[in-house]
């Protein structure tokens, strides 16, 4: 029998051995050299992906910058409230008193050591900023603070540099906060069109909006302001093709819905009689039911669009974030019949559909205009990434696979494609071992899901002039 200090030994040894590893290779064990040649491989793929939150750098102006402001935008925050912290307060974030804030957040930020969204965070500091201990402490905050004010100090070059080191090529930004924004930096960013507020306005157009609201989130003020009058289903239908147009100038290379946060992803087939006689009636009288009817109508009208326009749909699924949502919601089989009824569209599901993964995978089995988009998934849960990927790879063929980072910083985003990274080296690796597949094979897939793949389905050939992998 073994006794519980030679235990508590034989445990600090294997963690700090572990420890070691994880910061040199982050595959599974030191004598894997499958795992890492195949991510020694995987680092030279200049990854398109498919799916960012990047700020442009004005919207930031004005803070204060100091680990804090990072972690605050980032995931691990509500790791942190689900711990027991309060909600971070701007203001005490730009006082930058670090005392003050370790002394409210450090002991959450110590609860959540063990989770994916605080190793992933961990891991950008770890190749940005040189940061190699195994976790955030108080004083390696103190000094993380200081190197992230001067990177700050001048925003443009910090993130041409980071961008570069990340080993980003180019990242697809939703604008979620202002969906009909076109402008985007080109030499990062692709454009996205977040398509949610086209279909929840159709059940605002005699509210009252105010008139400083932001043209590029208010579609009614828009509209009025581009000389459009909106009295019809007609002619709301007719600004909504003007805002498509202007997203094709601008080369945008895809729809994205993300209205899990907020409503079913089941659409019903609503006739277009139902939907113009609701759209004609004061949008304060409708019901529950008739503005859900309105908005079905709408996504359905979108998909049609999406199929006439060639531009593919990046819908969520599964896990909603934040502390507190209807998880139930974002359950990636809601979307059955709209794959059912709409076969010439394309579509991309996010998320892994986590926890829904097996419906998820099952969805890009079945459909050939269905595709499976790992983003975030590797973030949520690393361990559910792994056995997600490797279940997608028994049933759904690798031309169907993308990756995406889904962060606000490009510290975040920097971690999460280390994650991603090794979740795909990972479960390539042991499959390889298993002799399900061979290194050729291993590093197509590994290319496909990093790059080839979206470069295909998003036609950015044609529309970003990139090219596939040699
Ligand atoms: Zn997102």
């Amino acid at each position: 029998m073994t006794s519980y200090k030679a235990v508590s030994k034989h445990v600090v040894f294997v963690s700090t051995f572990v420890i070691l590893l994880s910061f040199s290779s982050n595959c599974a064990t030191s004598t894997d050299t499958t795992c890492q040649q195949l991510k020694s491989y995987i680092n030279t793929i200049k990854v398109i992906n498919t799916h960012e939150h990047q700020r442009r750098f004005s919207q930031y102006e004005g803070h204060v910058y100091n680990f804090y402001t990072l972690l605050s935008h980032s995931y691990l925050n509500a790791d942190l409230i689900s711990a027991g912290a309060p909600p971070f307060d701007p203001e005490n974030i730009n006082k930058g008193d670090l005392d003050a804030l370790w002394q409210a957040y450090g002991s959450s930020l110590d609860f959540s050591r063990n989770t994916s969204y605080y190793s992933h965070f961990l891991q950008g500091f770890n190749i940005l900023y040189g940061y190699k201990e195994p976790d955030f402490t108080k004083d390696g905050i103190q000094s993380l603070s200081e190197m992230i004010a001067e990177n700050y100090k001048n925003q443009d070059n910090w993130y041409a540099e980071a961008f570069d080191r990340a080993g980003f090529e180019i990242m697809f930004v939703d604008q979620y906060w202002a969906p009909f924004n076109t402008d985007l930096d080109a030499k990062y960013f692709a454009l996205v069109f977040n398509i949610n507020n086209l279909v929840t306005a159709t059940t605002q157009r005699t509210i009252k909006y105010r008139e400083d609201a932001p043209l590029s989130s208010n579609m009614y003020r828009l509209a009025s302001h581009e000389g459009y009058s909106i009295k019809t289903l007609d002619d709301y239908l007719d600004f909504a093709d003007s805002l498509f147009q202007k997203f094709l100038d601008k080369k945008v290379v895809c729809l994205k819905n993300s209205m899990a946060y907020g409503r079913t992803l089941y659409y019903e087939d609503v006739p277009y009689e139902q939907a113009e006689a609701l759209f004609s009636r004061d949008s304060s009288s409708l019901s529950l039911e008739e503005k859900k009817a309105l908005e079905d109508f709408m996504f359905h009208w979108i998909i049609k669009k999406s199929i006439e326009l060639d531009l593919p749909i990046q819908i969520h699924t599964g896990y909603l974030a934040g502390n507190g949502n209807h998880l139930e919601n974002g359950r990636p089989t809601k979307l059955n019949n709209i794959f059912l009824k709409h076969r010439k569209a394309k579509f991309s599901l996010f998320h892994g559909g986590y926890p829904w993964t097996g419906e998820f995978a099952a969805l890009g089995k079945m459909f050939p205009n269905v595709y499976l988009d790992l983003v975030w998934l590797p973030q949520i849960s690393r361990q559910a990434a792994i056995r997600g990927l490797d279940e997608m790879l028994d049933c759904t063929p690798y031309n169907k696979f993308f990756w995406g980072g889904d962060c606000h910083f490009i510290e975040e985003s920097t971690g999460s494609l280390e994650f991603g990274k090794d979740v795909v080296a990972e479960v390539l690796a042991k499959r390889m071992e298993r002799g399900l597949m061979t290194e050729k094979v291993a590093k197509d897939v590994a290319r496909k899901i990093f790059r080839d793949n979206a470069i295909q389905f998003f036609k950015l050939q044609e529309k970003l002039n990139l090219s596939k992998s040699e």
